[in-house]
């Protein structure tokens, strides 16, 4: 769909979504995050194909299309890094692929079907959001996760904890604290009227939002 895509535009576009996330759009710093230089050509060119505006204080925002490319590119690059800490067990040092190379490790026919597989998660592991795929909206589709957050398991399941991914540090620290960390085993004690799992000796109830939070290894043999 893109394909003819320049790589600097990419890296252009990139710079614009993650600034947006910081709640910037000042052209200074954009320049400054974006991983290749950006010339006033650049720019330009990225205006023309209708990809960002520019108003006349130097701020940059996307167009639709520019949102809906860069999201593209952002999904890739994040589901990848997941996939390279979740699956391949490594981290992000060790896999020695440049930060701007990550979103070429998925190919785009396959981004959502990666989803899938890692239970569509919502944040990478530098806990950025992961913008939605189609994949996402369609409940369905977590039946073929491998990896699944808890909210999604039924009653007496039980799995191995892969991570904790939240948007704020602190909830994964108080997580730790009860002992959810990644390998440990859990088991799925109650879903309603509160979320209550077993994490070794251990009973811990947890709001619906944090369930969400907790993603594990799912088992075909459940008892
Ligand atoms: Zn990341
Ligand atoms: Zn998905």
């Amino acid at each position: 769909m893109h394909n003819w895509l320049s790589q600097d535009i990419v890296e252009v576009l990139e710079s614009v979504w993650t600034n947006e996330e910081r709640g910037s759009a000042d052209v200074e710093t954009i320049a400054d995050h974006a991983k290749t230089e950006v010339t006033e050509e650049l720019l330009a060119d990225c205006e023309r194909e209708g990809y960002l505006t520019r108003n006349s204080s130097g701020e940059i925002r996307l167009t639709p299309l520019g949102r809906q490319t860069a999201g593209e590119i952002i999904r890739r690059h994040r589901l990848a890094e997941r996939l390279v800490v979740d699956v391949l067990g490594m981290t992000l040092e060790e896999s020695e692929a440049d930060a701007c190379e990550f979103e070429h490790l998925l190919a785009r026919g396959v981004t959502d079907a990666i989803c899938t597989l890692l239970g569509h998660p919502r944040f990478c592991p530098h806990n950025h959001p992961i913008p939605e795929g189609d994949c996402c909206r369609q409940a369905e589709d977590h039946v073929n996760s491998l990896v699944a957050s808890i909210d999604r398991l039924e009653v007496g399941e039980q799995a191995q904890v892969a991570y904790v991914s939240a948007a704020n540090f602190p909830r994964i620290r108080k997580l730790s604290s009860f002992g959810i960390t990644p390998g440990v085993p859990i088991k799925i004690k109650q879903k309603f009227p509160s979320f209550v799992i077993q994490c070794d000796e251990t009973q811990i109830a947890l709001e619906n939002d944090i369930a969400r939070d907790i993603y594990v290894w799912r088992k075909s043999d459940n008892q």
